[in-house]
């Protein structure tokens, strides 16, 4: 990669050409057409709130700096701005009017009516540019690299960044657009922001497979994002016929590995709905948003819902019931080795050496409390749970 430093160029020439876009909020190009200044993976520009905009203006006029600009240097011999776009579109908007500076004197002026002394200051202010030019390893090193001002690039935005073109166009167009009518409906599955290209990435996260790096690579230069929208649309609407009702617990869950596993298997929706109130009426399960991959395989793998276990208070008073029971008649204190009849049919364990077990097991309706507690040593124990 090679980086060079540019302190030569001024605002003049920087903004030779600009052009905004009050469509689209965002500054489109300069540099005599040669600078594309918000390229797709950029933020709109959201420095027009007469505070910021303004900021940008006066620093110039008294001639502080504005802070270094990254730009890199395309294939095509162009450039796009990496980190400056809002310092530059708040320049180019006001040499082409489209906002005013509050003088000191109250008055506003816009730029063609400032003196012009300071006309020729702004113009001639040399800026400060960073330009890198390498492979998309490198350019995606540097992203890294630079403290990008403002809110920093997220792991979406910086992937939309490095494999830029009509594939992350058109899959913004899709998942990134707070217009479209489907939104609400994703949201109920997928937490995140739009905006900020959370929905895009757990979409290319289900259709990748968990890799959104590797299936961006491939696709980069894709003209449509056909699979990637029907991906997600199935997988959206499986959730949706298996479960028919809504829970939060149910946004943000791994959709994409769950209709992997289990969409082969047939569901009754009913009872499957049935079945998820039912365990969000139990007051033993202390995780919600396992109840409903439970469910998906079958209600065999209790450990997804972080069932109440028994307290130590509760498993020792327990340990001293047995012990009392088991001198008495002269047996083992764990109940499966007393009625066996090898060597450890007498044996007393030690508290350390057993563990609290529900006799009724808590999947057939067994409570987490006392009256339904037994401690076994650890071989009845094993041997009970992989019934
Ligand atoms: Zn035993």
């Amino acid at each position: 990669m090679t980086t060079e430093l540019l302190t030569d160029v001024t605002v003049e020439e920087i903004c030779n050409g600009f052009q905004y876009s009050e469509l689209e909020g965002k500054g489109l190009f300069g540099w005599g057409g040669k600078l594309v200044i918000q390229p797709e993976y950029q933020r709109n520009y959201i420095y027009a709130d007469g505070k910021r905009d303004v900021a940008v203006i006066d620093s110039l006029l008294k001639g502080y700096p504005i802070g270094l600009l990254y730009f890199v240097k395309t294939a095509d011999g162009r450039y796009e701005v990496l980190d400056g776009q809002q310092r530059i579109t708040s320049v180019g908007r006001f040499l082409t009017e489209k906002f005013a500076f509050p003088g000191a004197d109250g008055f506003e002026r816009n730029f063609s009516s400032l003196p012009a002394d300071q006309r020729a200051k702004l113009l001639g202010t040399r800026l400060t540019i960073y330009v890198c030019e390498g492979g998309e390893s490198e350019i995606k090193e540097w992203f890294k690299t630079i403290n990008i001002a403002g809110i920093p690039l997220n792991a979406q935005e910086l992937l939309n960044a490095i494999y830029s073109g009509p594939f992350v166009t058109a899959a913004k167009e899709e998942f990134s657009n707070s217009m479209k009518p489907m939104l609400q409906k994703w949201k109920a599955y997928v937490r995140g922001n739009e905006k900020r290209q959370e929905i895009l990435a757990e979409a290319l996260r289900w259709v990748g497979r968990g890799d959104i790096d590797g299936y961006m690579a491939k696709h980069r230069f894709d003209e449509g994002i056909g699979e990637l929208k029907a991906y997600f649309s199935t997988v959206i609407d499986w959730a949706a016929t298996v479960f028919k009702g809504v829970e939060d617990e149910m946004c943000g869950l791994e959709w994409g590995r769950l209709y992997e596993t289990y969409h082969a298997n047939a569901y009754d929706p009913e009872a499957v709905w049935e079945r998820v109130r039912t365990l969000y009426a139990d007051e033993f399960v202390k995780s919600r948003k396992g109840i409903f991959e439970y469910v998906l395989g079958g209600e065999k793998d209790t450990r997804l819902l972080d069932v109440r276990v028994f307290e130590p208070k509760e498993a020792k008073a327990v340990y001293a019931r047995q012990m009392a029971d088991a001198e008495k008649k002269g047996v083992s204190n764990c109940p499966l080795c007393a009625v066996g009849h090898d060597a450890n049919a007498k044996r007393i364990w030690k508290f350390s050496e057993m563990d609290a077990d529900h006799v009724a097991a808590w999947s057939k309706g067994g409570a987490t409390d006392i009256s339904n507690c037994q401690m076994l040593c650890r071989t009845h124990n094993r041997a009970k749970g992989n019934r």
